[in-house]
């Protein structure tokens, strides 16, 4: 691998894999929220600036069989026109050409008369089952389009996909590159996993065990204090004897808790289970609420937020930690009713971020819930990849991460 800021791209092609798998309006077809084609600019702007061409690579939704209309890349050219300053250029350059394959003749004849400065967007490359399959022959097809490969899409890194992973076989190893995106996803990844100051927290949160079980063993590893929130956190009281109501429940992981909780002890590592709870009388938004211990839950109630007192108990831990996981909501963040611990949560790391904590948010709902109360910029680093960030702390290896450095 060579490094992505030291290469001079110019008069080359290169083929980005980048994660455009964004959001879209079922009727309209309009973006409905476009992180993750922002994500990708800096790296297509700098191979752009530096006198290259680009060919953007990317899956979209889950098609089924073959192209699906709803599914096509083309809805994604207009917005990309803006961000990357091609709408009503004055010079007149750009505008962001779309080749409506991502293999075959119309792919090779427009990458193959690409100017450097222009960009090419592929059409959807799940439209081909290769692409999941991992396919080496339609790998190779992708990977005569470009002279250099650059893999971006840290969404995607977990998946050993023709386009992430089996395609850099094609490429030797100076020609492979980390977009800055994977680059700064993998540097954060890194500073909280192998390089962290202690103490170090991880929140957990979220409706189930059974998803977080592997993450949770590893952070055992590593992290000085481990909090635990949202729907999980009632499996975990339950296993300790409690009584949670309706709360959720994974019956089936009452041991694994407790294997867990054992584990964290022999090991030295903190747990925090949230004291109190609000409670509800029903899965609502607008349910009757109260508060209650989460280990004294009445029949017919359910938790669905941490309490006061559990706030200010995270808080407490979050604020003297100097390195900060959070994956996970601690409530039912979508309802006004159920978001103050979440956002108790968010407060606690954006002040610990402000006292020089480092702090890197990851997974899908906390990310949204950093977005929505509008801390994004107050943490050290939102992670762009759900299920990557995932198994990345899960301690697996990620075949898009290993396919440019191997
Ligand atoms: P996950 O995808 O596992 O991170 O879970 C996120 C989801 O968990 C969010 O949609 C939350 O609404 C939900 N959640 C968080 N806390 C609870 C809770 N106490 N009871 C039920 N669902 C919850």
């Amino acid at each position: 691998m060579s490094k992505f800021s030291d290469h001079n791209f110019a008069n080359q092609k290169a083929l980005i894999r980048v994660d455009f798998n964004v959001p879209l309006d079922k009727e309209t077809f309009a973006i409905t929220d476009d992180n993750r084609m922002r994500a990708a600019i800096p790296t297509i702007q700098k191979i752009l600036k530096d006198g290259g061409s680009v060919i953007l690579m990317s899956h979209l939704g889950r098609p089924k069989d073959g192209p699906e209309e709803k599914y096509s890349l083309k809805h994604l050219v207009n917005h990309l026109n803006d961000l990357l300053g091609f709408t009503n250029s004055p010079s007149g350059v750009g505008g962001v050409k779309f080749a409506d394959d991502c293999i075959g003749a119309s792919a090779v004849e427009l990458s193959a008369s690409l100017k450097n400065g222009e960009v090419l967007l592929l059409e959807n490359l799940r439209f081909y089952k290769e692409e999941e399959k991992g396919d080496e022959a339609f790998a190779e097809k992708l990977s005569k389009l470009g002279d250099v490969w650059v893999n971006d899409a840290f969404g995607t890194a977990h998946r050993a996909h023709a386009s992430t992973a089996v395609i850099a076989k094609y490429f030797p190893r100076e020609k492979r590159f980390f977009g800055l995106l994977m680059e700064a996803e993998v540097i954060s990844a890194e500073k909280v996993l192998h390089q962290s100051q202690k103490p170090f927290v991880a929140i957990i949160g979220g409706a189930k065990v059974s998803d977080k079980i592997l993450i949770i063993e590893n952070l055992l590893e590593r992290a000085t204090d481990i909090i635990i929130g949202g729907g999980m956190a009632y499996t975990f009281m339950k296993a300790e004897g409690g009584k949670i109501g309706n709360s959720l429940c994974e019956e089936d992981r009452l041991q694994t808790a407790i294997d867990l909780l054992k584990k964290a002890a022999a090991k030295g590592v903190n747990i925090h289970l949230p004291s109190d709870s609000i409670i509800a009388d029903k899965f609502d938004a607008n349910a009757n609420i109260s508060t209650a211990p989460s280990d004294d839950i009445p029949d017919g109630w359910m938790g669905l937020d941490i309490g006061a007192n559990a706030s200010e108990q995270f808080t407490n831990v979050i604020k003297h930690s100097k390195t900060i996981l959070w994956n996970g909501p601690m409530g039912v963040f979508e309802m006004a009713k159920f978001q103050h611990g979440t956002k108790a949560v968010a407060v606690a790391i954006a002040e610990a971020t402000q006292h020089g904590a480092f702090s890197l948010v990851g997974g899908g709902d906390s990310v949204a819930a950093v977005n929505q109360f509008g801390f994004a910029d107050k943490v050290s680093y939102v992670s762009t990849g759900g299920g990557a960030m995932l198994e990345y702390f899960e301690g697996k290896v990620l075949p898009g991460i290993a396919a440019v450095n191997e």
